[in-house]
């Protein structure tokens, strides 16, 4: 039964309901095999990206204890040791973030998600970044806007638009958040001046843990889940992720959602730079 192969043909005009039927469950089979591929692709990466920083530590730690005399060589391999675990952590919370996002109850999708509190949220996370390269973070656009959804999921795709926007761009540039909604909708662009994506990149970007040539990037630090979380709030909330990039010039990431127009007081207008 496991290896059913759907029919090339069915005739629908000599038992129209029944082959309806039997095709359906036919979709629903394929269907359901696909979902169980993609979950174990999904295990088996994220087993793969778990034992890279783990060996690390690992190796890490036994050259601590080799270097036990001295105290230089020690203070350099601990310095490894935080980026490795740091990387550890993102990588963990951001496996969590995925899995949530999957036991999404749909009475959550309700939830009344105060824009402005996410966007200051968001620059707040990657200031610290944004300053050492001194990248200026913008925001601009309609204030006092609310999304309908879950906000750690709303909170948690925003952020992850900023930080790349902050990681893929140039020392001394700028990276602009900016707001704007209609009746439905609400429209949050993060454009950044950065290194920019190839046209044939841009399908693959939001796959998970894909990195376009990560040995390009300055940061060690990505997890290639970060744009795959983003187009999983999109997806969840009923609203889209688009983007346009030129390689050299920058990129533009726009993450629609639905607008809770009920509780919203927005007003259109200021700019402020953090
Ligand atoms: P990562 O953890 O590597 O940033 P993401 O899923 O967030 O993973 O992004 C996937 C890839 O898309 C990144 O590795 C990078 O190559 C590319 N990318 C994402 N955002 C940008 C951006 N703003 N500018 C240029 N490239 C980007």
């Amino acid at each position: 039964e496991r290896d059913l192969a759907p029919p090339l043909t069915v005739n629908a005009r000599v038992a129209p309901l029944g082959s309806r039927l039997v095709l359906a469950m036919l979709e629903d089979r394929t269907r359901e095999r696909r979902v169980e591929e993609v979950r174990r692709d999904f295990v088996a990466n994220v087993s793969h990206e778990l034992k890279t920083p783990v060996g690390a530590i690992k190796i890490l730690a036994e050259a601590v204890e080799d270097a036990a005399e001295d105290p230089e060589a020690v203070r350099r391999f601990a310095s490894r040791m935080r980026v490795e675990s740091d990387r550890l952590t993102e990588l963990v919370h951001q496996v969590i973030e995925l899995s949530r996002l999957q036991a999404t109850d749909p009475g959550d999708l309700q939830g009344v998600v105060p824009l402005d509190q996410v966007v200051a949220e968001a620059v707040d996370t990657s200031a610290l970044d944004a300053a050492s390269r001194d990248v200026t973070l913008v925001v601009r656009g309609e204030t006092g806007l609310a999304v309908r959804g879950v906000p750690h999921l709303v909170s948690a795709a925003v952020s992850n638009l900023v930080a790349n926007a902050v990681a893929y761009s140039g020392d001394h540039t700028c990276v602009v958040v900016e707001t704007r909604a209609d009746e439905r909708v609400v429209e949050i662009s993060v454009i950044d001046q950065g290194i920019g994506i190839a046209p044939a990149e841009i399908e693959r970007i939001f796959e998970r843990f894909y990195r376009v040539d990560p040995a390009r990037h300055r940061s060690t630090g990505g997890t290639g889940l970060g744009l795959s979380i983003v187009k999983h709030v999109a997806a969840t909330h009923g609203g889209d992720v688009k983007v346009w990039s030129v390689e050299g010039q920058g990129s533009t990431f726009t993450l629609v959602l639905p607008r809770h127009l009920a509780t919203d007081t927005g007003t259109p207008g200021t700019e402020a730079a953090a």
